[in-house]
């Protein structure tokens, strides 16, 4: 997911949820950016019918 937070959004993994190690972006599309540049993965969770995002150490789970 990409959470705001105090105005800066954060890219968190939707699977471990690590938020230590999450980066803050200025621009929701930054983080967009940087999704797609670093191999995160974005999926429709049916369920929720949300757009989940997970990052690269958890697509090799
Ligand atoms: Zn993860």
């Amino acid at each position: 997911m990409i959470d705001k937070i105090h105005g800066v959004y954060y890219l968190i993994c939707d699977i471990c949820e690590d938020e230590s190690e999450a980066i803050g972006f200025l621009e929701f599309d930054e983080a967009v950016e940087y999704k797609k540049d670093n191999g995160w993965q974005s999926e429709r969770d049916w369920i929720s019918d949300e757009w989940i995002d997970i990052c690269p150490d958890c697509q090799e789970q």
